[in-house]
């Protein structure tokens, strides 16, 4: 894989965009698609977990601005286990697509979807960084542990990649 240039020093503004923008036209919160999308992208490309480490708006954010007022504790065991990230995978993805199902398929209702979808994260993930870790959030996010599970598929089975 060829090495990249890091962009989380900066890749934080685009989430604080994202929110801003979202509170001024809500239909902006359609672009939460993307965020949640680019893992999986550059899984499916082959990269692995290239987005969290270069590029997550998440990720920067979390690291960046939770560093000094962050308790630093551990996460509890239970939570880094292949169990709980699963079901938290497979929550989320029940309330995504019930929260897409209720939309009806109008614009704005799914573009609040996906912001409330991202917003609700966002916040849990700042509460489990004040607790624990600053990038607590980054051991069961769910994004992040698709993009592990396609990875490791990838690996065991040499799935083609879609270059
Ligand atoms: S684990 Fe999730 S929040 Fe953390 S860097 Fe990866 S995609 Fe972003």
């Amino acid at each position: 894989m060829k090495k990249r240039k890091s962009h989380m020093k900066w890749s934080w503004m685009i989430i604080v965009s994202f929110f801003v923008l979202g509170i001024i036209d809500i239909r902006f919160g359609i672009l939460g698609i993307v965020c949640m999308g680019a893992p999986i992208f550059h899984a499916l490309k082959g990269e692995g977990k290239v987005h969290c480490a270069k590029y997550c708006p998440r990720g920067s954010f979390l690291g960046k601005f939770l560093e000094r007022i962050s308790r630093n504790a551990p996460l509890p065991k239970f939570m880094s286990t292949k169990k709980f990230k699963s079901a938290l995978l497979l929550l989320m993805l029940s309330m995504f697509s019930l929260a897409v199902f209720h939309s009806g398929g109008d614009f704005t209702k799914l573009s609040f979807a996906f912001y409330r979808f991202m917003g609700m994260s966002f916040l849990v993930g700042i509460l489990m960084g004040l607790l624990f870790k600053p990038r607590s959030w980054c051991v069961v996010c769910p994004m992040g542990y698709a993009t592990g599970l396609i990875k490791d598929i990838q690996t065991q089975k040499s799935i083609p990649t879609i270059d």
